[in-house]
């Protein structure tokens, strides 16, 4: 039988919470009966029912999931809440401020019986989805190694990040915050990532952390990669894939182009039309998959336990670059 649609709440309803609720409205299994930000009218712009109160809004919705578009370091909380309640969880990430809370909301999951899924909507880019499916096919032969290229020029001067001024006083910034959205996108193409070496720095002195990162990865089958990244610069404009990306095989090449057309070997053989949505309308395809797994009780890609493998490699990059060393994974999820 049919389930109904499902009920869903907005929790955290800031600049990406907005986005996300975009992308919802264009769901029709979905209905976003409630939305709750400490900043009520910010909360009763995005759906007809509003609170500022997370305890509140899931003592008196009866929900099917939250969607929990918060910063980092309050979704343990959140999603202990939820648990508590038998409510399903989406979370944004990065998944928590360190490994210790990010395990935890797994558990506090997994003890409760509810699901919770990170979202992780940069692997839902059509661009890679398809680049993906063309590398399986065989289109470059044995893939040999690969370079994803992280770029925005929102980072320079002296009022960086104007869309998302708390990224100035972030401890972690770059990998933490965005190229973990590469490594798990590396880890859809070659699976999962067994070590990394990291070199990292802070050029723009008014900000916290780092704002330039170079990790070399090593897949679990060998194969290995660099995903690099910098966001003070603009030797591109903010393109639909804030970056490009390169796959090298023994039978050929892939470049996945700042505007997210695919070339092989230099002639274009896909192009990208997509105009809606944001990052080739990736948020709008996370939450499509992220509905059928809830409605279908099947694993999401990025179930938490799952995402945890992307979560250690961001760990194990901070280690690394502090040790100077190649750090294993392993070290992180044992
Ligand atoms: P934001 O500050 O614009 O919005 C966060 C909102 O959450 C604020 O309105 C705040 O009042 C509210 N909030 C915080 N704690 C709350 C709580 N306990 N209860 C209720 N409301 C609470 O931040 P943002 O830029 O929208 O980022 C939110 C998250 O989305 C971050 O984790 C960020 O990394 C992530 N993000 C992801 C992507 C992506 O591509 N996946 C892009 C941008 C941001």
């Amino acid at each position: 039988m049919k389930r109904e649609r499902l009920r869903g709440a907005l929790i955290g309803c800031g600049f990406f919470g907005r986005i996300q609720a975009e992308a919802w409205s264009r769901i029709p299994e979905v209905e976003i009966v409630a939305a709750c930000d400490r900043d009520l009218s910010r909360a009763r712009e995005v759906a007809p029912r509003a609170y500022s109160s997370a305890e509140e809004l899931l003592e008196r919705e009866p929900l099917d999931f939250v969607d929990i578009a918060t910063g980092p370091e309050s979704h343990l909380e959140l999603v202990r809440l939820a648990a508590q309640r038998g409510v399903d969880v989406i979370c944004q990430k990065p998944m928590a401020p360190d490994w210790t809370q990010a395990v935890a909301m797994v558990e506090a999951a997994a003890t409760a019986g509810v699901r919770l899924i990170l979202h992780e909507n940069w692997r839902w880019q059509p661009w890679y989805r398809e680049a993906r499916e063309r590398i399986r096919q065989g289109l470059i032969g044995r893939p040999v190694t690969y370079l994803i290229r992280l770029r925005r020029g929102d980072g320079g001067g002296p009022e960086p990040y104007r869309q998302q001024p708390y990224f100035r006083s972030m401890p972690r910034l770059l990998i933490f915050e965005t190229l973990v959205h590469a490594l798990d996108t590396a880890r859809m193409f070659f699976g999962d990532i067994a070590a990394v070496s990291a070199l990292m720095r802070r050029v723009n002195p008014v900000i916290a952390g780092e704002d330039h990162a170079a990790l070399l990865v090593r897949h679990e089958d060998a194969l290995f990669g660099i995903v690099d990244g910098h966001r003070f610069l603009t030797p591109v404009p903010d393109s639909p894939a804030m970056g490009d990306a390169f796959f090298e095989g023994d039978g050929g090449r892939l470049h996945v182009t700042a505007e997210g057309h695919l070339l092989h070997n230099d002639r274009l053989i896909w192009e990208n039309r997509i105009a809606r949505g944001y990052r080739g309308d990736s948020v709008w395809a996370a939450q499509r998959h992220f509905v059928e797994c809830l409605s279908n009780g099947v694993p999401a890609e990025s179930e938490g336990r799952e995402y945890l493998k992307t979560f250690a490699v961001v760990e194990a990059a901070y280690r690394s670059a502090a040790e100077e060393r190649l750090v294993s994974v392993r070290e992180i999820l044992s």
